[in-house]
């Protein structure tokens, strides 16, 4: 049951071949059996009780294709009937009165809620152990991380105990751990999907889209994902070409004549061999597919790093400030005065790369750096928009590359080394500082420790709003290649 795709689950919920209760039964024992520590909240009573509700929608006639399938969120999407942490200490006992955008729309559209995911503490991270609650195991190998920070998402799908999950990225999270565990992930054009009720980390970075074993069930879920949001003061609305679309309909379009770019700082030093390997294999494909590869340079690839990383920690200061201990959030217990209450609070709250990343962007923020530091980076960030602005359209269509240099790392290799993690994110971060969209499709596995496999993710960027091409292609790839369709053997 487990291994079929969303839209293979949509036939047989519309056909009454299975209920969403059996469904959602079906997924939650397989959560419970399972040990990744991916889900942080689950509800059983709720659960159920959703999927009831869109059984009897089913049987009135009136439910879309997504009624009846199970989701589970990444914690950073606010609930009203779980908890909403963050992968945080500082929301440990959070419960927001309100639901996220995404959230109440997968509800609308008929989705039952199967839990909350683990994440990196307000998404901070490539390899799920910055979370307060612990890391999650690649379902893989579970020696290994399984990428940030939607790593819960990632683990889950992969795992097969969600057939579907929401995540975030604001510099990689949804495409790098969608990489590491082997699943298909868009991270959509900037202001594509609202973030009213995602916990913000960088504004003008953070951005939701789905995680899926299939391009077609991603571009399923954006289907109901998408839309202006008065409430997000950043959605892109209608008259800015944020137009309610059916994101299948490149699905079947083939590739005759596609332009492959092919960035040459995406191939140099620093590539592992097994991950190149795959990632050569799959543009292979693509050729035998009538696609052609062009060489490309998007030249201030590597600048992306110091100014991704700060701008990204600029903003998160100044979201963060929100959790002071006095409105919601972790209070301290003892304290003299209100200033030792904020210390104290914070401190206890928030973990190591939360507090380095607040001070990080406080310290480029201030008077005498901010023209060094905060504008440098911003004047930065437009160079390399303009890098892909020369590459696409006029030269290539979509550039295609690998999505990290390396396949997962073993737990606890990097988490000493903050900057370790960082030089991790090099082939994710320019696309989400020019607001691009970007998915990642498995393409093969490399090499893990003890002769395990860890799967390899092939990225595919495009223009703005170019989605519904990128969707298409990845379908067409995975028509002819089953990457996708491998599942690790244990939960
Ligand atoms: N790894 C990057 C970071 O730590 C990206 C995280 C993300 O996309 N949320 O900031």
């Amino acid at each position: 049951m487990h291994n079929n795709t969303l839209k293979q689950l949509s036939v047989l919920l519309q056909s009454k071949q299975v209920s969403s209760t059996e469904l959602a039964t079906h997924y939650l024992a397989r959560v419970k059996a399972s040990n990744l520590n991916a889900f942080l909240h689950v509800d059983e009573a709720l659960t159920l009780a959703q999927a009831a509700a869109a059984d009897a929608r089913i049987a009135e006639g009136s439910a879309g294709p997504l009624a009846g399938i199970p989701i589970a969120h990444k914690d950073i999407f606010v609930t009203r009937d779980w908890r909403s942490t963050a992968g945080s200490k500082m929301l440990g006992n959070y419960t927001s009165p309100f639901d996220a955008t995404v959230v109440s729309k997968f509800a609308q559209a008929g989705m039952v809620t199967l839990g909350k995911l683990n994440c990196d503490e307000f998404a901070m991270g490539s390899s799920n152990e910055n979370s307060a609650f612990g890391a999650v195991r690649n379902p893989w190998d579970k020696l290994a991380v399984p990428g940030g920070s939607s790593g819960g998402s990632a683990a889950a799908v992969a795992a097969r105990l969600a057939p579907a999950a929401t995540g975030t990225d604001t510099g990689g999270s949804i495409r790098q751990p969608a990489a590491f565990c082997g699943i298909t992930g868009i991270k959509p054009t900037y202001g594509r999907v609202s973030r009213f009720g995602m916990i913000a980390f960088a504004s003008s970075l953070d951005q939701g889209g789905p995680m899926a074993q299939t391009a077609e069930d991603c571009a399923l879920l954006l289907n109901d994902m998408t839309g202006f949001d008065e409430r997000d003061s950043t959605s892109l609305t209608a008259e800015q070409g944020n137009v309610r679309e059916d994101y299948t309909r490149e699905l079947a379009t083939p590739l005759k004549g596609l332009r492959i770019g092919l960035p040459k700082e995406y191939f140099g030093e620093g590539l592992a061999a097994d991950v190149e390997q795959a990632v050569r294999a799959a543009l292979d494909e693509f050729v035998k597919l009538g696609a052609t590869l062009v060489d490309i340079s998007l030249p201030r690839t590597a600048l992306s790093i110091p100014a991704y990383y700060i701008i990204a920690p600029a903003e998160a200061s100044s979201n963060l400030s929100r959790f002071d201990g006095v409105r919601y959030g972790h209070r301290a217990e003892k304290y003299t005065n209100l200033n030792d209450m904020y210390k104290k609070s914070r401190a206890e709250g928030f973990g190591p790369e939360v507090q380095r990343r607040i001070m990080v962007g406080t310290y480029v923020l201030c008077h005498g750096y901010y023209d060094a530091y905060y504008v440098q980076a911003q004047k930065i960030r437009r160079m390399i928009a303009d890098d892909f602005k020369a590459a696409l359209g006029s030269v290539c269509d979509v550039i295609m590359g690998p999505v990290a240099p390396t396949v997962a790392w073993d737990l606890g290799a990097k988490s000493n080394d903050p900057v370790a993690n960082y030089l991790a994110d090099i082939y994710t971060l320019s696309t989400s500082l020019a607001g691009l969209p970007g998915m990642s499709v498995p393409c093969g596995f490399g090499q893990g420790e003890k002769n395990s496999k860890r799967p390899v993710g092939l990225q595919i960027i495009g223009n703005y709003f170019g989605e519904a091409k990128l969707l298409g292609i990845a379908h067409q790839y995975q028509q002819v290649t089953d990457w996708h369709t491998r599942a690790p053997s244990d939960i």
